[in-house]
């Protein structure tokens, strides 16, 4: 690692406990997960680009919830739906009359704009002490134009979230699907929203990425299924190794949820900023709430026949509302580490513990030195690999960076090819968190993988 790299010994992080995002905004950068967007141009505020391993992660985080949710489940589909769609929906949805967060400004020195429903002091501008413009509604959805024409009948929205997808393609999933109650939705994609106070990295920017089942119940049965996607949410996480005393439940009291909401509980994390606790997901009763009013609106009944009751059913919704993009950035934090490794020369080690399940390289596979013999047997192993996981050759110089970079990028597994090699077939298998080193013969390789990448 190199010098300019190494944390000294003193600022040296134990997991978790950072005090703030500056080193995962800094490894982000220098290793390819998140960068600041059109950063050649100054930037864009608050907007960030994923590089190569940050769609690795958010991929892996993705295909963890899509696995955990549908693949092991039989009540449960995916849905893709249109990030633009009819303005109808929002109309009906009521995100056009409500979706609105009340804004203050600043009217002293520094102008700033604030939510003032994140705020404790709504006399005086947290920034500079000037006094603060009465609040004023803000309606948080991005409009757009559809088609040549701009007037009032072009108008369309970019979507605030993903849920309303689920809701207008209740029936064709059904139908389809031949699902009967309860059955679910899920769908992973891209929301905006003009968020009035976006920051903290990208634990809120205005473009992100969301997961969201839509769980359709029969009222009466609405409580206990809100327990499930709870318990169910929860130890999705910490399954993913997130640790225990970073999660908590919140339960959203009456005046901070949405009317129509029976029941919401935050998953919240605690992130090292601000008051700390805030929230990675949230998991609302919505009650028949949405299905309700786009009948109202459309006119098409949105209900079940129900076998048991012989009647037409308008299902309860139970929501489970995760960030993807805020998730992944709870990942990195929940497992980033610098290790003393000797104090006096001040060498620290930085570790993401990633979950293998979601760190972006399952293993990387080294040659000691770049002699010709050695690479041939480490790009045979390589491309053996690669074909069932996402693994990576580095040429490195010198064995011992070679390893930090990975750790810190959370590659679970090295492989070292050396001169041994060429006579006994076997290789070296580095353990990222205990740094453990076992011969293996290349033969086993595959297998031995297959048994410890089995999420
Ligand atoms: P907040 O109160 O933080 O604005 P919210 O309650 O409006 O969030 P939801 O509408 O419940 O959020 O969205 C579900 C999830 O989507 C959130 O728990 C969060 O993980 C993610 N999310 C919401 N807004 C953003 C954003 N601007 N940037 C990144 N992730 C977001």
């Amino acid at each position: 690692m190199a010098t300019s790299d190494m944390a000294t010994a003193e600022a040296a992080a134990p997991r978790g406990e950072l005090d703030d995002l500056q080193k995962i905004v800094a490894l982000c950068k220098r290793r390819g997960f998140v960068f600041p967007s059109a950063e050649i141009y100054g930037g864009f505020s608050n907007t960030y680009d994923w590089g190569p391993l940050g769609v690795l992660l958010k991929n892996n985080v993705r295909d963890a919830w899509i696995r955990a949710h549908v693949q092991r489940r039989d009540d449960v589909d995916l849905l893709d739906a249109a990030i633009i769609t009819s303005p109808s929906v929002w109309k009906a949805s009521g995100h056009v009359d409500n979706f609105v967060d009340p804004l203050v400004e600043c009217l002293g020195e520094c102008r700033q704009r604030f939510r003032a429903d994140h705020l404790e002091n709504l006399e005086k501008c947290p920034t500079c002490g000037g006094k603060l413009s009465e609040p004023r509604n803000f309606n948080g959805m991005f409009q757009t134009q559809v088609g040549p024409v701009e007037d009032a009948g072009s108008v369309a929205y970019l979507r605030p979230e993903t849920a309303q997808g689920q809701f207008v393609n209740f029936l064709n999933v059904a139908t389809s699907m031949r699902r009967k109650l309860p059955f679910g939705i899920a769908q992973v994609g891209r929301s905006f929203r003009n968020e009035i106070t976006p920051g903290n990295f990208v634990f809120r920017t205005r473009e992100f990425e969301q997961m969201e089942i839509e769980f359709f119940v029969q009222p009466g049965t609405d409580d206990e299924w809100f327990e499930h996607w709870v318990d169910a949410r929860e130890g999705w996480y910490l399954s993913l190794g997130l640790r225990t005393h970073n999660l908590r439940r919140f339960e959203v009291p009456d005046d901070e949820r949405a009317f129509y909401s029976k029941r919401t509980i935050d998953l919240q994390y605690h992130f090292p900023f601000g008051k700390g606790w805030e929230e990675l997901e949230g998991i609302a009763n919505r009650t028949g709430y949405d299905l309700g009013q786009h009948e109202q609106a459309s006119g098409e009944r949105l209900r079940l026949f129900d076998d048991e009751t012989k009647e037409h059913v308008l299902p309860y919704v139970v929501e489970p509302a995760a960030g993807l993009s805020r998730a992944a950035l709870v990942f990195m934090v929940d497992a980033y580490e610098e290790q003393l490794l000797d104090a006096a020369k001040k060498d620290v080690r930085t570790v993401l513990h990633l979950h293998p399940a979601l760190a972006p390289y399952k293993a990387a596979i080294f040659p000691l030195s770049k002699k010709p013999e050695l690479l041939e047997v480490s790009r045979k192993i390589y491309a053996d690999l690669r074909t069932e996981w996402m693994v990576v050759h580095d040429v490195a110089s010198g064995i011992g960076k070679a390893y930090r970079r990975q750790d810190e990028i959370g590659t679970p597994y090295c492989i070292t090819v050396d001169f041994q090699t060429l006579e006994d077939q076997a290789v070296t298998v580095r353990d990222r968190d205990t740094m453990q080193q076992v011969r293996m013969a290349i033969a086993d390789l595959r297998s031995y993988f297959a048994g410890v990448l089995q999420f």
